[in-house]
């Protein structure tokens, strides 16, 4: 089984992120990769499943609080609960937790039937609208800014949001008497039952607009157009996201605007490849320069190169390090903590020599003693890979 993540790095809060940062925080999530937003995506619902996991223990106190004590060990029933013997916390990976979903998929599917009647002038969160980016390999690692379009719903600036024409007003609701829901009563066979429902009238809004504004059609709200610069932070990596918080639509009767999440993707370079903050490169050294040392150029990102001096006697698969060198530590901004460039040397045998070439190179051999009597020490043992 593969090595499970931090829970909090899943929901991607930090470790004292508050009940409420960590709902937020797994609302985003579990909107993005909920499987029916990407049927048959089996990644997707990977990550749908790990925010979920995570999620069920850091929304509850308790396993929260055990989980910062022992880690996963607190509920790996195989590792008898980190030597301090808990465990039987079962049903994870699924709908069967004991916690409330149905108020978290209320919220992000808009609201089911459930309680409508009382919804209708109550605060309601804005939209999270989701973009990408795609930048170079070298501007994720030192950090650019990109400008990002998109659409998102504004409350209407022609009529502050009432939906209502310049010079008007929007009138109570004269059916409902403004409160949005009407009392039905029914004569059951177990006598009189009463029920609320949204006014039919005004659409449980408890207000009526008489003369709508032409700007939204009396809807308060307009799609807009926005352009926005964005910080890449240094460091970023590729499937990585900024949330620009408040950027997302507009929210009603006072609750919070949504969040623009941008996802980044950072294109491949041509000669490095990253691994965490590391930078990983094979470089090529002659024959000549493998065996007699050299001094050569190492391309560093930007463009720059560094003096490197490869000792004498190098065998191929050697790997040197240029310390700091690598990628900026996304988490130490400020600092600019940097990781290494890491690069390991293939030695080339030479090919097409001529006769003069050929001649010496068995003069060589001859000197050496070597293609005499047995081969000794060509063989070893492989470890690893
Ligand atoms: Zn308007
Ligand atoms: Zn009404």
């Amino acid at each position: 089984m593969a090595e499970k993540r931090d829970y909090y790095e899943v929901l991607g809060v930090s470790k004292d992120a508050s009940a409420d940062e960590i709902k937020k925080a797994y609302r985003k999530l579990a909107k993005m990769y909920h499987p029916d937003m990407h049927p048959g995506d089996a990644e997707c619902e990977e990550k749908f499943k790990e925010a979920n996991e995570a999620y069920e223990v850091l929304s509850d106190e308790d396993k929260r609080s055990k989980y910062d004590k022992y880690g996963h060990a607190a509920f790996d029933p195989a590792s008898g609960g980190g030597g301090s013997g808990f465990g039987g916390f079962g049903g994870f990976g699924g709908f069967e937790g004991s916690f409330d979903f149905g108020d978290i998929f209320s919220s992000i599917f808009g609201g089911g039937s459930r309680g409508s009647s009382h919804r209708a002038n109550m605060p309601e969160d804005g939209e999270d609208l989701l973009s990408s980016v795609t930048i170079t390999f070298e501007e994720a690692a030192e950090g650019c800014k990109k400008e990002v379009s998109y659409a998102r719903i504004e409350s209407c600036p022609d009529c502050s949001g009432s939906g209502a024409a310049k010079g008007s007003k929007p009138e109570s609701c004269p059916q409902c008497k403004g409160r949005g829901f009407t009392t039905v009563q029914q004569q059951t066979m177990f006598g009189y039952s009463q029920s609320q429902r949204p006014c039919a009238n005004c659409r449980g809004t408890g207000k009526i607009v008489k003369n709508p504004c032409s700007n939204c059609n009396g809807k308060g709200r307009i799609k807009v157009k926005k352009k926005l610069e964005v910080n890449i932070p240094a460091g970023i990596d590729n499937g990585q996201r900024v949330i620009l918080r408040g950027q997302g639509s507009a929210g009603r009767n006072g609750g919070d605007n949504g969040d623009l999440i941008i996802e980044v993707l950072v294109r491949p370079h041509d000669i490095f490849v990253r691994d965490g903050n590391n930078l990983y490169l094979e470089v090529s050294l002659t024959f000549a320069e493998a065996a007699l040392g050299a001094e050569i150029d190492i391309p560093l990102l930007g463009g720059r190169t560094t003096k490197f001096s490869i000792p004498e006697g190098t065998q191929t698969g050697t790997r040197f390090t240029v310390k700091g060198e690598g990628v900026t530590d996304l988490n130490t901004v400020r600092r600019r903590s940097k990781g290494d460039l890491i690069f390991t040397v293939v030695v080339e045998t030479p090919t097409k020599l001529n006769a003069e070439q050929k001649k010496l190179l068995e003069q060589f051999a001859e000197s050496r003693g070597e293609g005499k009597g047995e081969r000794k020490g060509f063989f070893r043992k492989i470890f690893g890979k």
